[in-house]
């Protein structure tokens, strides 16, 4: 690859609908949130995770090493990423192949948070996602959409809840994939416990790698409003993330 796609501000005044904007830590619930609300107002959602997870996946079928930013960049270049929206969640589909459920597996899912400190590849994603959101009319989730992606979104939201509320949510969704964001029912069996610790770890990890990054580190922007979920249930959560998006968009 000879030149990397740089990020560019961008001009809201070109936007015919608005930018709603997802942002928060693994397991916080935004997959869930971003489609209500994309159905809700009629908009189309847009999971970013899922491009830096195809990417990662590609890295992992061509046999590259994670932390090396060079040879991604150039995997890059000649890599094709599209996200289709679904009524839940987006369709992935990489090169022509649809991956959806392949992105989702534990070695992809640690390689995307690996690969994704990288600058330049953060840039070559930002360029994409930009265009992917240019006309409006969508909830983009991530971790930089109201930071970097789309500063100037009309809505901001930062969802998030304590790394144990996550990690029990995140293990009842490997349980049974439709119940993420309900308060969770602890298994006391030793296998259970085994599982939700080592999910917790891996929730742990990522979040360190992706709060501490040099570009673009997950953080709320100043304008967003934090939602913390914590202790709310899934209806609560809908109920209010609807609330904030009316009374920015009235
Ligand atoms: O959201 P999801 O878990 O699918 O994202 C996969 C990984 O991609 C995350 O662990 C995070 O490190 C990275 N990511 C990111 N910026 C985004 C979306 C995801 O760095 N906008």
């Amino acid at each position: 690859m000879t030149s990397t796609p740089q990020a560019s501000p961008t001009a809201n005044t070109k936007r015919q609908r608005p930018v709603i904007a997802i942002d928060g830590p693994a397991g916080a619930g935004k997959s869930t949130l971003a489609a209500h609300l994309a159905r809700r107002f009629g908009f189309l959602n847009l999971e970013t995770g899922a491009m830096y997870r195809a990417l990662a996946l590609k890295a992992i079928e061509s046999d590259l090493s994670f932390d090396d930013e060079a040879p991604l960049l150039d995997l890059a270049a000649y890599t094709r990423i599209s996200l289709e929206p679904q009524f839940e969640g987006n369709r992935v589909v990489l090169d022509g192949i649809d991956v959806s459920r392949r992105v989702r597996d534990s070695d992809v899912t640690e390689a995307a948070s690996r690969v994704s400190v990288h600058p330049h590849l953060r840039a070559w994603m930002v360029e994409q996602q930009r265009a992917l959101g240019a006309a409006g009319g969508v909830v983009m989730e991530g971790r930089d959409i109201g930071t970097a992606v789309f500063p100037d979104a009309e809505v901001k939201i930062f969802l998030d809840a304590s790394p144990e509320v996550r990690g029990d949510r995140r293990y009842r969704q490997v349980i049974s994939p439709s119940n993420a964001l309900e308060r969770p029912a602890m298994q006391r069996t030793p296998g259970a416990e085994a599982a939700q610790q080592a999910i917790l770890r891996d929730l742990k990890e990522r979040d360190e790698r992706d709060r501490n990054r040099v570009e673009s580190p997950l953080k709320p922007a100043p304008d967003a409003v934090v939602l913390d979920s914590t202790t709310m249930t899934l209806e609560e959560v809908l109920a209010r993330a609807e609330e904030i998006v009316r009374s920015h968009l009235a």
